[in-house]
């Protein structure tokens, strides 16, 4: 069994990361747990480069075998991609889960139910002690509600409708979140990637 380092310091992400990858062939260890205090700064402009900026610090602090790095963000169409990959400081620095969710419904005021179109994005980078790197990128495509609904999940939850399941993220539970995700459809893309080598 393979030990990956998780390159997160998000409860929430390494929670999903976990229930994601139950049935794999890894056992996952946080960056903290693995002796990783540091800060990482994301100053890519893509979700692909601040993945790799987190694997390669987490990589280069710690030496693990396997080291894994998610980078998300929701992409909201009316608001030509924003907050994107500022998704975690759009209201600014310092700035909570709360805040961005009023600032969000606050940019989308008077923007029709058909036209508050979004994907959410996570893009897991895998990079091995030995140089070996897998890119995934999972999508899923909903609507931004005109208000919160659930009380599951952290960040933009409550305010992402899924397509085709009319609920946010935040009325699933942990499962039901974790089973068609745009985390979990790329650590899916992942496992084929793996699968292949
Ligand atoms: P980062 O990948 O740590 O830079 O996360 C960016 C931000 O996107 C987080 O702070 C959350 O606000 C948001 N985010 C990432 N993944 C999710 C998710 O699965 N649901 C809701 N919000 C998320």
């Amino acid at each position: 069994m393979k030990k990956a380092v998780l390159a997160s310091g998000n409860a929430h992400k390494v929670h999903e990361i976990g229930i994601i990858l139950r049935d794999f062939d890894i056992t996952l260890e946080t960056m903290k747990d693995a002796g990783f205090e540091g800060d990482i700064e994301e100053n890519g402009t893509t979700f692909e480069e601040n993945s790799l900026i987190k694997a390669e610090a987490v990589m280069r602090a710690i030496g693990a075998e396997v080291t894994l790095a998610d980078d998300s963000g929701l992409e909201v169409d009316a608001l030509n991609g924003a907050p994107g990959v500022y998704s975690a400081r759009y209201a600014g620095e310092g700035c909570n889960y709360e805040d961005n969710n009023d600032k969000l419904l606050e940019a989308l005021t008077d923007v029709p139910y058909e036209k508050r179109t979004a994907t959410f994005v996570t893009v897991i980078t895998y990079l091995t002690a030995s140089g070996e790197k897998i890119v995934a990128r999972g999508e899923v495509k909903g609507h931004i509600g005109f208000e919160r609904k659930g009380g599951n999940g952290f960040g933009y939850d409550p305010l992402f409708i899924v397509d085709d399941m009319d609920k946010t993220y935040a009325e699933m539970n942990d499962e039901e979140k974790s089973s068609l995700s745009h985390r979990a459809e790329a650590l899916k893309i992942l496992k084929l990637e793996l699968a292949k080598r």
